[in-house]
């Protein structure tokens, strides 16, 4: 007799990730992809990677169980790089993660209790809305606007006591904002006054393709903060290695669960990460990465304007990957299933909201994954798909 399984509720509750299904798609021959958060493969730094690889299968300590907080040298390295001026960040204040995604997962954990409201920008990284709802959360989400959140929103929202507020203020995925100055103050002026747990979820930020780059929302904070970091946009994805750094005490509970979790994140690959980062040209890999996002990003945009015209509209990203593209009175589902008939992948904007029934005119491009020419390729199917 077969055993019926219950699943937990909240398991349930989950949309199934159609970014997922979209990848999938995307795997087929002859299909272009517009739809993954991918980096380019052939901009991985891989000479580096050899190098390093040799050098860590020298040391047979480096393959040995490691400790759950993660290397000390590496989480020094990051505390180097990520402290502000007025800041003494050092290695205690940084939690090696198996990719950012585990230190969102770690923090709901420990600090969202089935019930509690978490406050999220909408639309909002999927990944993100799937830990929080894995944890029972109530979410409330904050119309993201082209300089960051609806101020009047977030002040409403503040007042419903909310747990956590999950943000991406540098190149938001999916609708690549980056917050303005201003917002960024007043934001933490709002934020400061009450007792709510922010997070900053930063994997963008090193890939910023023009202007100045401004402080960090958590550096104008005068509480307690977990900000997340990522290997995975500037080095490769596939080696699952991110970071959080916060005080120690709020780290602790994190460590706690992750030791349940896996123990610790690869061994190995902290030690080839770390002589990368070191190495004299890595500020050169990261300089080639961004200039050719930037032109990819260009093309992207002119391509739309040439062959769309004022059908649609869009603000050019100052960097990350991807460009948020609205089309008057269309549904973004219908598109997207066109598309993927066409031959090209793209992601609805309802893939990106916390509501089933909610519609959106809008899509998600990634520009980082194609290269110049299959870009070109990829918005002409678009286009016979929004014309079919
Ligand atoms: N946060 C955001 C906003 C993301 O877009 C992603 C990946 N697409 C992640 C976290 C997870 O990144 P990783 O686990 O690869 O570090």
């Amino acid at each position: 007799m077969p055993i019926e399984l219950s699943l937990n509720p909240l398991v349930e509750s989950i949309k199934p990730s159609y970014i997922r299904e979209i990848l999938a798609a995307s795997a087929k021959p002859n299909m272009i992809s517009l739809a993954g958060g991918l980096p380019a493969p052939e901009l991985f730094p891989m000479d580096l990677v050899q190098k390093a690889l040799l050098d860590v299968a020298q040391v047979p300590d480096y393959f040995q169980y490691g400790s759950t907080e993660g290397d000390v040298a590496l989480r020094q390295w990051i505390a180097n790089a990520w402290r502000t001026p007025a800041e003494t960040l050092d290695h205690d204040n940084v939690l090696v993660t198996t990719g950012s995604q585990q230190a969102l997962d770690l923090i709901a954990r420990a600090y969202i209790a089935p019930g509690d409201r978490v406050l999220v920008e909408s639309p909002c990284y999927l990944g993100a809305l799937q830990v929080f709802k894995l944890a029972g959360a109530e979410i409330i989400t904050i119309d993201q606007l082209d300089d960051g959140p609806d101020l009047s929103q977030l002040e409403d929202a503040l007042k419903l006591a909310p747990k956590l507020f999950y943000t991406v203020p540098d190149f938001h995925n999916p609708t690549g904002v980056c917050w303005s100055r201003d917002k960024r103050e007043q934001v933490a002026a709002m934020i400061s006054r009450r007792d709510v747990i922010v997070v900053e979820d930063a994997p963008y930020r090193e890939l910023r393709y023009e202007g100045e780059s401004l402080p960090q929302l958590s550096s104008y904070l005068n509480k307690v903060s977990f900000r997340l970091g990522s290997f995975s946009k500037t080095i490769t994805p596939g080696v699952r290695l991110g970071f959080v750094i916060a005080n120690r005490a709020m780290l602790a509970p994190l460590i706690t669960i992750k030791q349940a979790a896996d123990l610790h994140s690869s061994q190995p690959l902290q030690h080839m990460i770390l002589q990368m980062l070191e190495d004299p040209t890595f500020g050169e890999h990261l300089a080639r990465v961004r200039d050719e996002y930037r032109r990819r990003r260009d093309l992207l945009c002119k391509l739309l304007r040439d062959q769309f015209g004022s059908a649609v509209s869009f603000t050019r990203p100052h960097g990350g990957m991807f460009l948020w593209v609205s089309f008057d009175d269309a549904c973004s589902d219908i598109i997207a299933a066109n598309a993927l008939a066409c031959g090209v992948t793209v992601v609805p904007g309802t893939a990106f909201l916390d509501s089933d029934c909610a519609a959106s005119n809008s899509l998600r491009l990634n520009f980082s994954y194609e290269s110049e020419d299959v870009l070109a390729q990829g918005v002409s199917r678009l286009h016979s798909a929004v014309y079919m």
